[in-house]
């Protein structure tokens, strides 16, 4: 967010209404702050594209407090600050011998704020970045903290992860790590979307992480597989693969774009975190021209939503910078947009022009919503709130958590009050 003007997100499409910006250096600083407000949210890095963060009070972010990091003495968790962005958090782990199960396309982001939203990456086997929360801290709205651990309140902590900001402000945040591993990350180009449709579980099921990009209308796609070292590889490197070619060359998503800003290719193996990401984490965006969008399906709708994107593939083509499949298995979160069933994930890059493009993703959630599609929390949606929650089960569970944290609505903004009103 910058320092000086009215305050924005990171794409700058939204201008927060916050009457004050709060930088705490002091977790007991935090807390005055916090028993002293009438309304306050909690703000990440400010990559979420709605107004999902703001408040017409006080914003708090945590990129002053200390940085934390505690491995468990038996290795399986590491308790970090929770407004530490994940490339402070992974290099760190990596240089001690620990890795995180997945990253999103960016490591630019706090933890707090992507399990806050579900932020997830890709792969059949791994669950959006909150799955791997096993404890919260929480600054409530008198400045207490509270404690959530999966071992003592399982369920309680599955609704508190994805918490949308309504909580509280996470201070804390304990991750189930594993032990390092090495990551290759391969390219194959024009793949034929009629592969994607008839060959999908092949591609999915080729690597640890899989993303396909496409524009929906050009008939086919870029595939890029990253690859764990220590599993099965990938197809047989620098051969055709169901009508793709091998790339000889460092890609870009967006087909436009230079390559210099993501992370190696080519198959040259390198450290979980400097791999699973598809940006650099030494590469600093401060600003995006563009918007994003992104529906989670059922994994066995995945045929019908491909139909219904190539049938809109005229409208989305002109106003599109790039499109990513990718897959995100189950979860119990009650939040996450992956609960209770394998997903696969329709993400959009979008020019930065939101009356262009609103309308064309209100045709693609017209088609997607009835094959079960939910919105990402953190990016655009033209969905009716109602008809986003009533997609959740534990949405009423959800209502009540919110009411039993905060009765008095402190943490609640305009983007809670109209998916969970209040009473
Ligand atoms: C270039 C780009 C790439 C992206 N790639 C992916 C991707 O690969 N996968 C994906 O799923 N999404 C992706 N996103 C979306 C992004 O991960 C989410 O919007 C995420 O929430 C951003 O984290 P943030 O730190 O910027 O949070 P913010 O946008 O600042 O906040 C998001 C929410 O978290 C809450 N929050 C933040 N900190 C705290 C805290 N300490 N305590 C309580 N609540 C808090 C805020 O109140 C708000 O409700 C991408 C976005 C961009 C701009």
């Amino acid at each position: 967010m910058p320092t000086t003007g009215a305050p924005t997100n990171w794409a700058g499409n939204i201008t927060f209404t916050a009457a004050r910006l709060h930088r705490p250096e002091t977790l007991a600083e935090l807390r005055r702050i916090v028993a002293s407000a009438d309304r306050v949210r909690a703000l990440g890095t400010g990559h979420s594209f709605n107004r999902i963060a703001d408040t017409d009070g006080d914003l708090v972010s945590l990129d002053r407090l200390p940085h934390r990091i505690e491995i468990a003495p038996d290795g399986s968790t590491v308790t970090i600050a929770a407004g530490m962005r994940y490339a402070h958090v992974a290099a760190p782990l990596h240089a001690k011998g620990y890795a995180l199960a997945n990253l999103a396309s960016l490591p630019h982001i706090t933890v707090a704020g992507a399990c806050a939203t579900a932020t997830h990456g890709s792969g059949n086997t791994q669950r959006c970045l909150a799955a791997a929360v096993a404890g919260l801290e929480i600054v409530g709205p008198g400045g207490e903290i509270t404690e959530l651990r999966r071992d003592t309140a399982a369920d309680r902590l599955n609704g508190a992860v994805v918490g949308l900001g309504g909580l509280g402000v996470v201070t804390g945040m304990t991750l189930d790590i594993e032990p390092a591993y090495e990551v290759a990350q391969w390219v194959w180009t024009g793949l034929p979307l009629d592969r994607l449709d008839d060959s999908f579980e092949e591609i999915f099921g080729a690597a640890y992480s899989v993303s396909v990009f496409t524009d929906w209308q050009a008939g086919d796609g870029v595939v890029w597989l990253k690859c764990r070292t220590d599993r099965p590889g990938p197809p047989e490197p620098g051969q055709p693969w169901l009508g793709a070619r091998p790339a000889d060359r460092h890609h870009h998503p967006v087909p436009a774009m230079p390559p210099l800003h993501c992370t190696e290719q080519l198959g040259a193996p390198g450290p979980w975190h400097e791999r699973l990401p598809h940006f650099r984490p030494d590469f600093t965006p401060s600003n995006g021209d563009e918007l994003q969008s992104e529906l989670l399906l059922p994994r066995e709708a995945a045929r019908d939503a491909f139909a219904a994107l190539r049938g809109l593939g005229d409208r989305i083509a002109p106003v599109v910078q790039v499109s990513e499949v990718r897959t995100v298995a189950a979860d119990e979160l009650w939040l996450s947009p992956a609960y209770g069933r394998d997903s696969v994930a329709f993400h959009f890059t979008w020019v930065p022009d939101h009356e262009a493009v609103i309308g064309v993703v209100a045709a693609m959630e017209e088609l997607l919503l009835p094959l079960g599609a939910r919105p990402h929390w953190g990016k655009l949606t033209a969905a009716a709130p109602e008809r986003i929650t009533a997609s959740y089960e534990r949405a009423a569970d959800f209502g009540r958590l919110l009411a039993e944290h905060d009765p008095k609505g402190t943490f609640r903004n305009r983007y809670l009050e109209r998916h969970f009103p209040a009473g």
